[in-house]
């Protein structure tokens, strides 16, 4: 996966089969499966790939407990499908990238017999709609399993706590796998290259679109049969592009998460808080080191700011906290996320987002060609993909983080780091080390990323700013933003070098990316509150 921007507009001559607008979790699935059924297929992406919604879920490859209790309490045959049809996905989710994906268990702690037993039935109803594609049965672990299993739990009143199964996923990395295993199958991907635009042929059927390059300025056509739009959030946009008299079907809702020291709260397995003041429920789940907590479901409005607010930090806390033996404070956050849902309109009677059916939605506008494809989830991507093996999954196996760390000399966070970033794929970044030893050199202390790392993404996965390699490509940002901050410069030197920025550029990159970094701190009230 390999591109410079000159060639980005060349590669675009000819005419292709489908063009997917849209390199999220749907974008980057459709065009998989066009590209593996022998069709032309091109993709475009506004900006980065996944730096929309798909590198800011809970990181759950899920049916949805709660959506599997939605459907029941509502008798609503569609949620119950969806649940469905994303347990039987989870398993070809969890089998296709081993190195990004990996079951887990949840605990659901109880501090009562009623809401034990009314969990235990839900969970195994979970298993029971899962059948085959079950992970492990749920059960009731006793108050001494659970404290020993999660030890930061609350104790005072705890009666056990319900297990169940289900998995966990490297968003960002599952979607450039996913771009990477497309590239591979002859596919051409490019990223910061908007569509503006369309022109139609005969009927008004759509014949090419104009794409802008965002990093260039450029404007380029790329001529197609059909168009596929996987836009997530910015659907509405490109289905009025083509149809003006299309109706909105968007609804977005707003998701934060915090990150938090994975000390904080010990233990391997994910917490579920089935409690909370609107009735969602809350994960906290150690990720990579980290503690994940999540997430909200807040309508968009006009005033909405994708940053997470001390409001939203506080609510999350809120309901984590009186499950906690040591509640965990704002000002203990190391990272966040803030990320929009693509949830499309239901019926009448429907208000609130938390309501909002999470299936996904194919459209044919007969008017221009134009195939839509709105709503749904990560879990679910793949329904519209074939089966394949991801990039890095072959010969992946669990002692290979071992092998690779013996064989380049590495420290163990390194080689953990990258087998698991980059599962085989990890092979060719270190190999890296041969043009130049030092590229071994950690960008920052306490980051288990090495300059390898970044050059490998910069030459071969399209990575064209700092926030590209450090949130999505590497998942620095998110280990924290202040080590992220540190590796910065270092970042846009590699990247003034491989790419021949002009003298300047890499201090004013830094500056851009510090200064969106402190926003988030700002508004969290982490900058005066840490010194
Ligand atoms: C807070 C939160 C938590 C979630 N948790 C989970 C979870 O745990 N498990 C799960 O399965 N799902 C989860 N989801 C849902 C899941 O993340 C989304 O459904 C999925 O990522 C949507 O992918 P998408 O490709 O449709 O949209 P997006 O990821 O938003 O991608 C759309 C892409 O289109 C591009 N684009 C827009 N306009 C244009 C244009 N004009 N030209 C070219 N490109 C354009 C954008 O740049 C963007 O990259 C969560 C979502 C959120 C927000």
């Amino acid at each position: 996966m390999k591109h410079r921007t000159k060639e980005k507009v060349s590669a675009t001559q000819g005419t292709f089969d489908v063009c997917v607008i849209g390199g999220g979790a749907s974008g980057a699935g459709c065009a998989l499966d066009a590209q593996l059924r022998g069709l032309k297929t091109i993709l475009l992406d506004a900006g980065d790939f996944a730096s929309a919604a798909s590198s800011a879920s809970t990181k759950l490859v899920h049916g949805g407990v709660r959506y599997l209790e939605q459907a029941i309490k509502s008798f609503n045959l569609e949620e119950y499908r969806m649940v469905k049809n994303a347990l039987r996905e989870r398993l070809y989710m969890l089998a296709n990238a081993p190195h990004l994906a990996h079951q887990a268990q949840f605990l659901v702690p109880v501090y009562s017999w009623a809401r034990a037993a009314y969990y235990l039935v839900g969970m195994k109803l979970y298993d029971a709609v899962a059948a085959e594609s079950n992970l492990f049965p749920s059960r009731f672990l006793s108050r001494e399993e659970t404290l020993k299993t999660m030890p930061g739990l609350k104790a005072q009143g705890l009666r056990g706590a319900v297990s169940y199964s289900d998995g966990q996923f490297d968003d960002a990395r599952y979607d450039l796998a996913l771009i990477e295993t497309f590239v591979a199958a002859g596919g051409t991907a490019l990223n910061y290259a908007r569509v503006t635009g369309f022109e139609r042929g005969d009927r008004g059927m759509l014949t090419s679109a104009t794409a802008r390059d965002e990093l260039s300025g450029e404007t380029f056509s790329v001529s197609v049969k059909k168009f596929v739009n996987a836009t997530g959030t910015g659907a509405d946009k490109i289905r009025r592009l083509a149809n003006p008299m299309l109706a909105a079907r968007m609804r977005p809702s707003k998701g934060v998460h915090l990150l938090f020291s994975a000390e904080t709260f010990a233990g391997t397995d994910a917490l579920l808080v089935p409690h909370t003041e609107d009735g969602r429920v809350i994960f906290a789940v150690p990720w990579q080191g980290r503690l994940l907590v999540g997430t909200t479901d807040e309508e968009v409005t006009p005033a909405t700011r994708m940053l997470v607010t001390k409001d939203e930090a506080e609510y999350l806390l809120r309901q984590l906290n009186p499950y906690l033996e040591t509640p965990l404070r704002r000002q203990q956050t190391v990272s966040g996320m803030a990320g929009l849902r693509p949830l499309v309109a239901a019926g009448h009677g429907q208000t609130a987002t938390s309501r909002l059916i999470r299936d996904h939605e194919v459209e044919l506008d007969s008017s221009s060609g134009m195939v839509s494809i709105l709503g749904g989830k990560w879990t679910t991507h793949r329904l519209m993909a074939e089966d394949t093996i991801l990039a890095g999954a072959a010969g992946y196996d669990k002692g290979f983080s071992k092998d690779i760390e013996k064989e380049y000399s590495l420290p163990a966070d390194v080689a953990k780091h990258l087998a698991g970033k980059f599962g085989t794929t990890a092979l060719k970044a270190l190999q890296l080390l041969n043009e130049n030893p030092t590229w071994n050199r950690r960008i920052a202390a306490g980051l288990p990323v090495i300059e390898a790392e970044i050059i490998f993404c910069i030459r071969y996965e399209m990575a064209e700013t700092i926030e590209d390699l450090l949130a999505r490509r590497t998942g620095a940002q998110l280990h924290g933003w202040k080590e992220a901050i540190e590796a910065a410069p270092r970042v846009a030197e590699l990247l003034a070098q491989e790419k021949r920025w002009e003298p300047g550029r890499s201090a004013s990159a830094v500056s851009e990316y510090t200064t969106r970094i402190a926003s988030f701190l700002n508004e969290l009230g982490l900058n005066e509150e840490k010194k």
